[in-house]
């Protein structure tokens, strides 16, 4: 990288450097001078007819609010004063300098129009101050950013490197200028300024507008300049740059810093800035389209900015609206499903599991007792004479019965033990884990229960009995061991209990074989 001092000569040395229209260089050099006069330089704008038309017409607008009617550029140096014109001759050299090379980053057009708002702006601000010196305020602040220009101009590829850092909010301008290029605009603008001759007054403010603090000059009047500028950069940049709210903060504050601006005043510029804009732009030829209010722009971007949270809200809402309602549905299914299964599985008339999901639970307990080695209780239970109990109840109260007694049931067996509906006025327990020693209390428990336990519906109470046949098996010790034969097992104890009178509980016991005796 080429040091400072390098680099700030071959900009200065460079092809690109615009050169200042000689009706303006003439005029700085002729304003240096001790004795020039206001004949010598109304002689020497005259002579530009084009540009001496467009002063004249600035002079007799609003930008200058003359009562008098300014007919003449003599007239225009009398009134107005020589910086005035010089100022007007400069402002406008300055905006007929050409637009670098096509196809870099750097808008020229957007360029110029920013640096016609703060001039605008940077006036508007100056002339709120009491005492102020506004007239070199205008042309103070269009040059602000003329370093940038200069930059753009002749270096057009590494000043596209300037503007990507920026666009990708890795730095702001100034600090992508010097990381880029190892000096900012401010002091390539104040060089140049030099270069062309420029007074002092004019340099100062393109060299401290970022850094006010930094100048260590006394003078009052370029110390309000120099800050009128900043502030107008601030204002420029609540109208065309993506953060309008940040800068309409920053702007605030600084303004009542820096020039002891109050509240009312500050609106007022606020209020004014986008009119005197659009004014400025027919008399210096640079048509501004945007001329919304900085009200008008700070209510869009707070709307903006509401509709952007809004949708997140509402996006947010959505999506967690339609989580719920997936999980809802997800629950629901699952339930639904869970019912189906156990509408399948269960009896319509008792509530408790049916035969068919009897049948598939002792298959897997007869797995899992093989498995483990263990030993399975199977309780068959077959209510006594219930023929005879409809016949005389009713078919309702036999109905009644059947699930009381099934309730009974299950109200005193363990969670683990499966009690189903076998089919009629017959039910079965699966008793897992259970000896036939253990299982035989329980039949008889429950035997005990049923005999002693009235079923009272609302005209009634009844009394039923039941036999209970028990059988159990340890299937992996049994070689011949099949469920239908385990299941025969227990019915012909169940048969046993009703041959032996009914009431009762028989445990299967293998039939004596004949040559046994
Ligand atoms: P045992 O003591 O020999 O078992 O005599 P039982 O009358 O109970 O036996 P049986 O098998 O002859 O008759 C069973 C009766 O159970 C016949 C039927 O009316 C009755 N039953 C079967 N299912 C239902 C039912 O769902 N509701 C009603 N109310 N009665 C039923
Ligand atoms: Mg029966
Ligand atoms: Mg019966």
């Amino acid at each position: 990288m080429m040091d400072k001092e390098q680099l700030l000569q071959s900009i200065l040395a460079s092809d690109e450097l615009p050169t200042l229209p000689t009706v303006a260089s003439k005029l700085i050099s002729l304003t240096a001078r001790e004795d020039a006069t206001l004949a010598d330089i109304s002689e020497l704008v005259s002579r530009d007819i084009s540009l001496s038309a467009r002063i004249l017409k600035v002079s007799n607008s609003a930008f200058y609010s003359f009562p008098q009617q300014i007919g003449s550029i003599n007239q225009a140096v009398s009134i107005l004063g020589m910086n005035a014109v010089r100022s007007l001759v400069l402002s406008f050299s300055f905006l007929t300098i050409k637009g670098g090379k096509a196809g870099s980053r750097f808008n020229f057009e957007q360029f110029w129009k920013r640096s016609l708002a703060a001039a605008v702006a940077a006036k508007l601000i100056l002339e709120k101050v009491k005492g102020a010196d506004t007239e070199e305020i205008f042309i103070s602040s269009l040059l602000q950013n003329l370093g940038e220009l200069i930059l753009a101009r002749t270096f057009p590829a590494e000043y596209d490197r300037v503007l990507e850092a920026v666009e990708e909010n890795q730095y702001d301008s100034l600090r992508a200028e010097e990381e880029v290029f190892g000096l900012n605009h401010c002091l390539v603008g104040a060089e140049v300024a030099r270069s062309w001759g420029f007074p002092v007054a004019l340099q100062l403010p393109i060299q401290f507008h970022h850094q006010q603090e930094s100048y260590q000059g006394k003078n009052k009047a370029v110390q309000q300049t120099i800050s009128a500028v900043y502030l107008s950069d601030l204002l420029v940049n609540i109208l065309f740059s993506q953060m309008p709210e940040t800068y309409h903060r920053q702007f605030r504050r600084e303004a009542g810093k820096l020039l002891n601006l109050d509240n009312e005043t500050i609106e007022e510029i606020l209020d004014q800035v986008h009119l005197r804009i659009k004014e400025a732009g027919t008399w210096f030829n640079l048509p501004m389209q945007k001329t919304k209010s900085v009200q008008e722009i700070l209510q869009e971007a707070n709307i903006r900015l509401s509709l952007i949270n809004l949708d997140y809200d509402q996006m947010n809402k959505q999506l967690v609206q339609a989580k719920i309602r997936l999980e809802n549905l997800t629950d629901e299914l699952e339930e639904k499903n869970r019912i189906l299964d156990n509408l399948a599985n269960l009896d319509g008339l008792t509530g408790i599991y049916n035969h068919r999901y009897f049948q598939n639970a002792l298959d897997q307990e007869i797995s899992r007792a093989g498995r483990h080695g263990g030993t399975i209780s199977l309780l068959l239970i077959d209510i006594d004479h219930f023929k005879q109990f409809n016949d005389n109840h009713g078919h309702q109260a036999g109905d009644f019965v059947l699930a009381a007694f099934a309730r009974l049931i299950k109200e005193n067996i363990r969670k683990y033990d499966v009690l189903a509906r076998y089919g009629g006025e017959e039910f079965v327990i699966i008793l897992p884990e259970t000896s036939s020693e253990d299982a035989l209390p329980v039949a008889e428990k429950l035997r005990a229960l049923i005999a002693d336990t009235p079923f009272a519906d609302n005209r009634q109470e009844y009394r039923v009995a039941a036999s209970f046949g028990l059988a159990s098996a340890t299937p992996n010790i049994e070689d011949t061991f099949s469920k239908n034969g385990f299941i025969g097992q227990a019915d012909q104890a169940l048969y046993d209990a009703k041959e032996r009178g009914r009431n009762r509980v028989c445990s299967y016991t293998p039939k004596k074989k004949w040559y046994s005796f």
